[in-house]
């Protein structure tokens, strides 16, 4: 099916060509004349070429391609496409007796610009980041519901913060299907509540979970600081571990609360675990030299733009250069960057400055980045954002 029509400029169509899924508007020559955010259009090449369907946003990313043929963009649209992405989901183990959270469209890395959906014990909650997903988002509901083999009982639409403000589409969050039953999940075993009702982003973070199991390997014995905890994730791990002592912290009240209760959940009584809600920076400056010797710092996106790129790299060489003067000789640190402006080298280089800094002898011991159930699109590398170095600090 053809869309309203978004001609592009001369020489414009290369990207698309090779499967970029976003349009910028800088490279647009005509728009139809009735054109409205959220509109699903059809992108031509100057000479009429048809390029594929995408929803168009007012912004500077203007199109974001949704196919690359004429496809018509409807129900039995988003039911391929989920079913695809549960394809992945299956062949890579993540639904099991222990284990019922996992993120099961990541955007563009599903072949979905604009679209998150992760998957809590049978409760999918959905994100959508662009005006044109929150108009599809009960299409992506129904298609949701009639997935095979995913066994989901509701959908909940969350995306009061990730919608453009300024296109006033007062997307209320609520459940589209279903309602609530239960907000304990499990990773590899371990419970946890999930509050996608008024956490961050769906309620938990799905794309540490594999470094969280790493983090376990290494926790045995060791005095453990889990730096930006939010809901305890990286703790529980280390409890399962073996760790010695666990002290999790984060500015926030809420989520050293949350953190408290899932390590009750897991490990009731718990003498080991102690939560506090203080400023990163300020428990790090008061912290005793050689006081943990397994750090997580796992802060939030210090870059959200481009703009932002330097502040942000002074944020993490600050960060990661008062861990490193002070952990113990013999240390661990998982140091991660979520912002996906900054590169890989550019975190490392920052990490690097932080350990000359701080003079220690540092080795890097991994070099982690997002799982599997978080994708990236081959021609869309802007898809990968979560960079983490564990490092052997003497
Ligand atoms: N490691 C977590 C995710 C961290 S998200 C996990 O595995 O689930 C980032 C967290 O940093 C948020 O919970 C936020 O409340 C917290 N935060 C933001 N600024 C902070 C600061 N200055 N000091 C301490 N915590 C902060």
């Amino acid at each position: 099916m053809l869309y309203k029509a978004i001609t592009l400029q001369r020489g414009k169509e290369s990207s698309l060509e090779r499967f970029h899924p976003w349009v910028f508007s800088g490279a647009i020559s005509r728009y139809a004349p009735d054109i409205e955010e959220g509109d699903l259009v059809s992108v031509y090449s100057h000479d009429g070429r048809h390029l594929g369907n995408g929803h168009y946003q007012i912004g500077s990313i203007a199109v974001r391609l949704l196919t690359f043929d004429d496809r018509t963009i409807d129900t039995a649209f988003f039911l391929d496409r989920v079913t695809d992405a549960l394809r992945v989901r299956q062949a890579l183990g993540l639904m099991r007796d222990d284990n019922n959270a996992f993120r099961l469209v990541h955007g563009e890395g599903d072949f979905l610009p604009g679209l998150v959906v992760d998957i809590y014990a049978g409760t999918a909650v959905v994100q959508a980041h662009s005006p044109g997903m929150h108009f599809a988002r009960l299409q992506i509901a129904d298609a949701l519901m009639q997935l095979p083999g995913a066994g989901l009982r509701n959908v909940y639409y969350k995306s009061e913060t990730t919608l453009p403000y300024k296109a006033h589409l007062d997307p209320e969050n609520q459940y589209l299907v279903g309602s609530y039953d239960t907000d304990v999940a499990m990773e590899n075993g371990l419970q946890f509540h999930v509050d996608w009702l008024k956490g961050q982003k769906t309620g938990f973070f799905v794309d540490q979970r594999e470094n969280r199991c790493l983090l376990e390997h290494y926790a045995r014995n060791r005095r453990v600081l889990n730096m930006f905890c939010y809901t305890g994730g990286f703790s529980f791990y280390a409890l399962r571990g073996g760790a010695r002592l666990v002290h999790s912290v984060d500015s926030s009240a809420k989520a050293v609360k949350l953190t408290n209760d899932n390590v009750e959940l897991n490990f009731p009584g718990e003498t080991r675990h102690e939560a506090f809600a203080e400023d990163a920076f300020k428990f790090l400056d008061a912290m005793e030299r050689d006081a943990y010797d397994l750090v997580i710092l796992d802060p939030p996106a210090f870059a959200k733009h481009k703009s932002a790129i330097k502040n942000a790299l002074v944020g993490y060489r600050r960060l990661n250069a008062k861990a490193l003067e002070k952990i113990a000789p013999g240390s661990i640190l998982f140091t991660f960057s979520c912002s996906q402006a900054v590169s890989k080298e550019q975190f490392r280089l920052a990490v690097f400055s932080a350990a000359a800094q701080s003079r220690r002898r540092v080795r890097i011991l991994h070099q982690l980045t997002q799982p599997a159930d978080h994708p990236i699109n081959i021609y869309h590398p802007e898809g990968e954002y979560l960079k983490g170095l564990v490092l052997y600090v003497e």
